[in-house]
């Protein structure tokens, strides 16, 4: 049965996609079955895994609305090694049909059931927002990873999502639980992120990966090859962290297990 997570933080721009694509590559690497969801209408997770958005005829917009399954609807990312479930502009429309609904945030929970053995692991990159998607995407996940870049209002902007969580734990999921807290685009030399860094830990303890990734041009370089940066430069110190990242994914969700 696959382990299922969200990579969620309701800011744009913070590294949700990148995490996603190069956790998943990073865990292809090290010999796991990786299926990644693709839960926003940009599509970045999709193009940045070398499926072009234009040319899908099924996507998880097909998925939620019940047109079609996973199966059928999924595509391969040969440069990743990994199974994506690919979205385009198309999903914004969903959320405003599933609104009217039955289940409408379970869907994508339901959807997974039939697949699920067939990975180890299930990456659901989210949208910038605490909406009907993502919600969605809490439904159906064991757990969430945060991505957040070190930065004075990193903190103030946790407690929405923490909240969230909790809401969606006690209601509507009691699996859901945060993973952990990653810290990207890190630079040492900056002495607040640092402090910040400090203060996470301080905060949220063993919540708080142990692996950090830094600021690396690779990583934001790949998306336009189409490929993840583990993948397109495996040397880089971006790609680097985030195959260990992987590893320690790995080893948390063995200790979970035993
Ligand atoms: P989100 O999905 O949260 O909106 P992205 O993963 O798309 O965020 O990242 C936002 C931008 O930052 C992208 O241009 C991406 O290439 C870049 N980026 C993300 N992580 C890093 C990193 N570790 N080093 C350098 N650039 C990064
Ligand atoms: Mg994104």
């Amino acid at each position: 049965m696959a382990r299922i997570f969200c990579i969620a933080n309701q800011k744009g721009g913070v590294g949700k996609t990148t995490t996603t694509v190069n956790l998943a590559a990073g865990l292809a690497l090290v010999g796991q079955r990786v299926l990644v969801v693709d839960l926003d209408p940009q599509g970045n997770a999709t193009m940045g895994s070398g499926v072009d958005k234009r040319q899908l005829t099924l996507s998880v917009y097909d998925v939620l609305l019940e047109s079609a399954g996973i199966e059928e609807a999924k595509s391969r990312s040969e440069k990743g090694g990994y199974d994506i479930l690919g979205a385009n502009r198309e999903l914004a429309g969903a959320e405003v049909e599933l609104v009217e609904l039955e289940r409408r945030n379970e869907r994508l929970r339901t959807a997974i059931k039939p697949v699920a053995d067939l990975y180890d692991f299930v990456l659901i990159d989210c949208p910038p927002s605490l909406s009907l998607l993502t919600l969605n995407g809490l439904c159906s996940a064991h757990g969430v990873i945060v991505p957040m870049q070190c930065e004075y209002f990193a903190l103030e902007g946790l407690s929405d999502l923490v909240n969230t969580i909790k809401q969606v734990h006690a209601n509507l999921n009691k699996d859901l639980q945060i993973i952990g807290l990653l810290r990207v685009m890190f630079d040492p030399r900056i002495t607040l992120q640092q402090q910040v860094s400090d203060q996470l830990k301080a905060h949220f303890g063993d919540k708080v990966f142990n692996s950090v990734i830094p600021r690396n041009v690779r990583l934001a370089e790949a998306p336009s090859y189409g490929q993840p940066g583990v993948v397109f430069d495996p040397q880089s110190k971006g790609a680097q962290a985030f195959i260990e990242f992987a590893r320690e994914m790995v080893e948390r969700v063995q200790a979970v297990a035993v």
